[in-house]
């Protein structure tokens, strides 16, 4: 996705070899235009896909999730994050690594609101070690749901995640990819 690939070009900052900053239009403040332009994105390539419902995780998934679910007309659920697992039979429930953070959250999903009919489309922001979306999955294989498909901001293919996504079968959609960050600069493949 060209535009996102400019944004990323004029106001992204890498912070070291592996993390990539762009708080200036996803992770805190969010460029809303182009929020509505990554959903139309997604709509297009997950068209020959059915999906009834959207899961992201909070909070940096919520804003591309829900400007796709506009398109595709579906509603979205956000899984949460805890520190203390607190047992739960209302909820669905992993355990995810946090690549930024650094620390391992449980990460839940009431049980209400994920039925063993859905086609579940996983959206994220970013795709690096595959801990977030594939803990998703999980929750939707806990459910007895389909995933069909994952749907992801900006892959960073020289981590992982992407493999791991492909090598478990399924469907991924990343709108950019970057190869390696080099003295600063982002270099797509
Ligand atoms: P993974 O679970 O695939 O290892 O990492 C993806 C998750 O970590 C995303 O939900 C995202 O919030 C965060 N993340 C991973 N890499 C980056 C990065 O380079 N920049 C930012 N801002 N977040 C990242």
């Amino acid at each position: 996705m060209e535009l996102l690939k400019q944004k990323i070009k004029a106001e992204g900052r890498v912070l070291n070899n592996s993390l990539l900053k762009v708080d200036s239009f996803l992770n805190q403040q969010i460029d809303a235009e182009l929020m509505v332009k990554i959903g139309e994105e997604f709509a297009r390539r997950f068209a020959g896909e059915t999906i009834t419902k959207i899961l992201t995780i909070e909070s940096s998934g919520i804003a591309v999730a829900l400007t796709t679910a506009i398109v595709l007309k579906v509603p979205v659920v956000f899984a949460r994050k805890r520190k203390t697992a607190i047992e739960s039979t209302d909820l669905y429930s992993t355990n995810v690594y946090s690549f930024t953070k650094k620390e391992t959250n449980e990460v839940t999903v009431a049980k209400r609101f994920l039925a063993e009919t859905d086609k579940i489309l996983i959206i994220d922001d970013f795709l690096a070690n595959g801990e977030a979306a594939l803990g998703l999955a999980k929750l939707v294989a806990q459910a007895g749901a389909e995933t069909v498909g994952i749907g992801i901001v900006i892959e960073k293919s020289f981590q992982p995640g992407a493999e791991k996504v492909a090598a478990a079968g399924y469907h991924l959609e990343s709108l950019v990819r970057i190869k390696s960050f080099t003295n600063g600069q982002v270099d797509f493949l």
